[in-house]
């Protein structure tokens, strides 16, 4: 069968020249890529006609980020495609071209039904397990097109067709690019595809800061800038831009509810609803805050809780390779990376600090040797 059978003409033809790089310099990624997957993902979509793309509940930069880059993509192949997300995304990500249409579950459960039953292929982004993407999951999981994973999460469950799981990746918009390029579909990667992929990049690194160690990082950042990409833009909007009642949360949090454990360099921040009611909390408003206590030397792991209305959402952070993933895996049934993780507990915000706080013993054994005595002042 013809790989190319039902692409438009126009991606037949040889890639354009992009700057001084051509596709065949880029070429390079295949490396890292499965080539017989990334094969068999350009025949799968050559085949096929209706996209679903989908990712994880209480979606970050890297999740909208993946799955609009994605679609991005398949439009330009002349697709039809549709980003249905489980729950709202952060307005903090609406600057993105595409994010006003993509559909919500949670809001438009009757589309969302018609269209996944509807399609021919469903590409999971960012998420290794059908759990994470809540009351969609059944949908998602009950439906009969064909399903293709790709996800940076350890020990992805095996619940699709294709399965492109690379733990090692910053982010999966680092693991989109390489493969749209080990599909040779670099050449049909436009500006909004970039500028998309650019911020999943942006958002899990943290503008470069963490997970970016990889030199080909830098390569793939070029050949996004060489789309006409605006970094700048992307990094003021998707991290410095937020509103005054997130930043006087973010103050308020950090002076009145940062609690520092200083035998076992943690810190813990918790935010309850009557907390979040007070500073009008809205989606998004504590992105990066647990990021904070991590600026003081001596911290190794931030812990941070946030009561929502169905469970108390907990999230973590680390440095020194202090493996934060166990203590949410354990504790509160979740699970990411190695220094940022995250998880749910289903109780009280009370019962769930105090959890922590009885086992934060068992994690002494995974802090730097030199166990410094941790300065208030
Ligand atoms: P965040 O703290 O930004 O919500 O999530 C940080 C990392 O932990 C992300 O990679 C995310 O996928 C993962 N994560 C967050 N919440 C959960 C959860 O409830 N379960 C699992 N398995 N992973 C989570
Ligand atoms: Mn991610």
């Amino acid at each position: 069968m013809c790989p190319d059978k039902g692409f438009p003409a126009k991606q037949q033809r040889e890639c354009p020249r992009i700057g001084k790089g051509t596709l065949t310099q880029i070429q390079f990624m295949d490396k890292l890529i499965d080539s017989e997957k990334a094969k068999e993902l350009r025949l799968l979509i050559s085949e096929s006609q209706r996209f679903v793309l989908t990712c994880h509940v209480r979606p970050d930069g890297d999740a909208i980020g993946s799955t609009l880059g994605l679609w991005h993509l398949l439009r330009s192949l002349g697709k039809e495609a549709t980003v249905i997300i489980p729950d709202k995304a952060p307005y903090t990500l609406a600057f993105l071209p595409g994010f006003k249409e993509m559909a919500v579950y949670t809001c438009h459960k009757e589309y969302c039904e018609s269209t996944v039953e509807a399609s021919d292929v469903i590409i999971c982004c960012d998420f290794n397990t059908p759990s994470r993407q809540d009351s969609l999951a059944p949908l998602i999981q009950g439906a009969h097109s064909r399903k293709v994973l790709i996800d940076h999460h350890q020990e992805p469950d095996s619940f699709a067709d294709i399965m492109l799981s690379y733990p090692d990746m910053s982010s999966t918009c680092e693991l989109c690019f390489r493969i749209i390029a080990a599909m040779g579909l670099y050449g049909d990667v436009t500006k909004d595809c970039a500028t998309a992929l650019l911020t999943g990049i942006i958002t899990d690194t943290r503008n470069f800061t963490v997970n970016c160690k990889h030199p080909d990082l830098y390569e793939i950042l070029m050949h996004l800038l060489e789309k006409g990409v605006d970094k700048e833009m992307i990094v003021r909007e998707a991290l410095n831009t937020r509103s005054y009642w997130s930043l006087k949360l973010e103050a308020f949090a950090i002076s009145e509810r940062m609690k520092v454990f200083q035998q076992h360099r943690c810190s813990l921040i918790a935010l309850s609803k009557e907390d979040l009611d007070k500073f009008h909390y809205d989606r998004g408003d504590t992105e990066g805050l647990v990021n904070r206590p991590l600026e003081v030397k001596d911290i190794v792991y931030s812990i941070f809780m946030r009561e929502d209305s169905d469970c108390v959402k907990v999230s973590a952070r680390s440095k020194d390779g202090f493996p934060v993933s166990e203590i949410c895996k354990d504790l509160y049934g979740g699970g990411g990376h190695l220094q940022a993780a995250g998880g749910e507990y289903y109780g009280t915000l009370e019962d769930c600090k105090n959890l922590l706080v009885e086992n934060l013993n068992n994690y002494d054994k995974y802090l730097p040797k030199e166990n410094k005595k941790l300065q208030k002042t």
